[in-house]
């Protein structure tokens, strides 16, 4: 998984802190997930992290995004925003992000990733199938995930599944 070139330090920096508010999901009892999102001038607009631990596994940061985007943007402002997220968005949330017309994404890690780091720690497969966001949302702009940013997100998951994950990643 070589590094991809379109990431700047910006994208980098923004990432960092969509892993930092994973970290905060995941202490406080739900899923290391969180995303913020990021207007045409990379001022931040909104950020949020996974809640599902109340019972509602449809609380994704993601999702939370979509919402606020369709209620606070203009058509114009959606499509130039740009959403971090630490994990690459799920198909309810690729979904969202497209019906309400939101622009181009940013994801540390993958759901190739996360899908890999489940099958190597045998966690069941959850519900949802997890697909690519292009799959789901075709004309979606993506871009990651960032080598380093991913192995953090990867030790944050080993936390949630109780996984002894090597030290030295
Ligand atoms: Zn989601």
């Amino acid at each position: 998984m070589s590094q991809p070139p379109d990431l700047t330090e910006k994208d980098r920096q923004n990432l960092a802190q969509c892993v930092d508010l994973a970290r905060e999901a995941l202490d406080a009892g739900d899923e290391p997930f969180g995303s913020i999102l990021v207007d045409e001038r990379g001022g931040q607009l909104f950020a949020d992290r996974n809640r599902v631990a109340g019972g509602d596994h449809t609380r994704h940061p993601e999702f939370e995004i979509a919402r606020w985007a369709a209620e606070h943007l203009t058509p114009e402002q959606r499509a130039r925003a740009t959403v971090y997220t630490s994990g690459e968005h799920c198909p309810m949330c690729s979904a969202a992000h497209a019906w309400v017309g939101l622009g181009k994404i940013v994801y540390a890690s993958s759901s190739e990733q996360l899908t890999a780091w489940h099958d190597e720690w045998q966690v069941p497969a959850g519900p949802v199938r997890p697909l690519p966001i292009t799959a789901v949302a075709p004309r979606i702009e993506v871009a990651g995930p960032d080598d380093e940013l991913s192995a953090r997100v990867r030790r944050l998951h080993a936390r949630l599944h109780g996984i002894d994950d090597d030290p030295v990643r």
